[in-house]
């Protein structure tokens, strides 16, 4: 009741004072209910980025589609959400490579050596991830999804 009440208050007082808002959690429902664009981040990098419902819908960074798949669903059948195998890295000497590589079902051995760049995959939607392309989306392309 007191969050909600505190995300009613800083929607009017956005409004009402023309403002940008910049709104920072781990709760998925509170940033799809607040916010128009959505950064992914995880260990201090972009990992996704673009619009919150597009990126959630579709989500295609693995940590997000984690994210997403471990979000309790209203809908359909119940089902128990999936959970992140593993642990946030050390900030201190974060894993070589893509940082989240050692937590990811789909890396591969370019993903423990290099970064991937944050790259424009469509319009407004980016993602550092080596499963796509790295300038722009190939129609027609798989997309991996959590639990798949
Ligand atoms: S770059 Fe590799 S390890 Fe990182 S998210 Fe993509 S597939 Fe997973």
């Amino acid at each position: 009741m007191i969050q909600a009440q505190i995300l009613d208050l800083l929607e009017r007082l956005r409004r009402e004072l023309d403002l940008a808002m910049i709104l920072i959690s781990h709760d998925l429902s509170v940033l799809a209910d607040t916010c128009e664009q959505v950064t992914i981040m995880y260990a201090g990098k972009t990992m996704e980025s673009g619009k919150t419902m597009d990126v959630f819908t579709e989500p295609k960074h693995p940590y997000t589609q984690g994210l997403v798949g471990a979000f309790p669903d209203i809908r359909g059948p119940r089902s128990m959400p999936e959970s992140i195998p593993g642990a946030v890295p050390s900030l201190i000497s974060p894993p070589a490579g893509c940082v989240f590589h050692p937590r990811c079902k789909f890396a591969f051995d370019r993903c423990t050596r290099a970064e991937p760049a944050l790259t424009e995959l469509t319009a407004g939607r980016r993602a550092a991830c080596f499963l796509y392309p790295e300038v722009t989306e190939v129609p027609g392309r798989p997309i991996p999804i959590a639990g798949a």
